[in-house]
């Protein structure tokens, strides 16, 4: 049977992912485009391993499997920007360990009474994923490119006309999915963090509960090779992307409660993103237009996952992983 040529919108990491593995399987694929990896809120991303604000639970757990698995794999190659690290979850209430089943058991323990911080009553020890979105999406574009991909810089203005003139869509532009589609339930969730000098002294912690009235500030910390991240903000609804004064000092306070080594380190940047919020991500085919899009707080952590589903969908059979 003769093999549909595949477009897809969208460069970030929810299109270069689906792109390698459609390209991987012998399939011809362009992206189309408004805007490369570094502009996206791909480049904004912390990124660590945890399926968060991203539903349906179900499936978020069994694509973030599917994506720790192939993780796991990447980090033996030093030039994908993916390691391993010893991760603590700390979190308020067992049951917002939702996420326990997507991890094998054996990278995955309680913590111990003196491991918790003094907001916490629970929580995991996870050798998690670590992804550097510098080294990583560059990773998965040259990747792409060496797979015989094509890149189309292009503002698509029109989704159904597009459709009508491709073999097969595959739509993979996060927020910008809202104006294309007009799907009125996809919403901005604004998210602010601090980037500090790197230090290989820091540990990565990530509270798992909200602070402040409005349940709208986190405390993380990640230390990447290039910078140590500090998060954040997860405000629903705000589409500003500048950085405010007073959000980063209320980030670093919380941060330094949490990870007393990061004291002292001075701050290089600070960056604000739009994750695509959505009740529930969208990944199903109406006809030749594929939807592989809001995926909230968690695109890397169900990349693979999602990109393994659309191939499902393209070859209109279960390959069953
Ligand atoms: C502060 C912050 C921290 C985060 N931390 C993590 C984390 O630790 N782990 C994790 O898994 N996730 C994290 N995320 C979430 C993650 O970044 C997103 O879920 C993910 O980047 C979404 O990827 P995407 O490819 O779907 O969309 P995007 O990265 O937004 O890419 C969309 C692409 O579509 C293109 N596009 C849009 N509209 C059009 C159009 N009309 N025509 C042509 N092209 C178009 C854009 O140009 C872009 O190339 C975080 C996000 C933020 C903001």
């Amino acid at each position: 049977m003769k093999r549909p040529k595949i477009s897809i919108i969208g460069c970030g990491v929810s299109g270069m992912t689906t792109g390698i593995v459609l390209l991987k399987e012998g399939y011809s694929v362009e992206i189309i485009t408004e805007k490369l990896p570094e502009q996206t809120t791909s480049a904004v991303a912390a990124a660590i391993w945890l399926p968060y604000e991203i539903k349906p639970i179900e499936l978020a757990n069994k694509w973030s499997n599917i994506s720790y698995q192939e993780f796991q794999k990447l980090a033996n190659y030093p030039n994908t920007g993916i390691s391993i690290i010893p991760t603590k979850l700390l979190l308020q209430k067992e049951e917002d360990a939702w996420w326990k089943a997507a991890i094998p058991n054996e990278f995955i323990r309680p913590l111990f009474p003196n491991e918790l911080s003094v907001d916490s009553t629970c929580g995991y020890m996870v050798q998690a994923p670590l992804i550097e979105t510098p080294i990583y999406l560059n990773y998965l574009l040259n990747t792409f490119h060496t797979l015989g991909g094509q890149i189309l810089m292009k503002k698509v203005e029109d989704i159904v006309a597009l459709s009508t003139e491709k073999e097969l869509l595959i739509n993979c532009a996060g927020l910008g999915s809202r104006e294309l589609l007009h799907d009125q339930t996809m919403y901005a969730i604004q998210g602010q963090i601090v980037q500090l000098q790197a230090s290989n002294k820091v540990p990565c912690v990530l509270a798992e509960y909200t602070f402040g009235a409005k349940g709208e500030e986190l405390a993380y910390v990640v230390p990447r090779k290039d910078c140590v991240i500090l998060g954040g903000t997860l405000v629903k609804y705000a589409e500003d992307t500048s950085p405010k004064e007073v959000v980063t000092e209320g980030i670093i306070k919380r941060c330094q409660e949490l990870v007393k080594e990061i004291r002292g380190l001075p701050v290089k940047n600070i960056v604000v993103g739009l994750r695509p919020g959505r009740p529930t991500l969208r990944l199903e085919r109406i006809d030749n237009l594929i939807h592989n899009y809001g995926h909230g707080g968690g695109g890397f952590t169900v990349s693979w996952g999602c990109a393994l589903e659309v191939l499902e969908l393209v070859e209109g059979r279960r390959i069953g992983f």
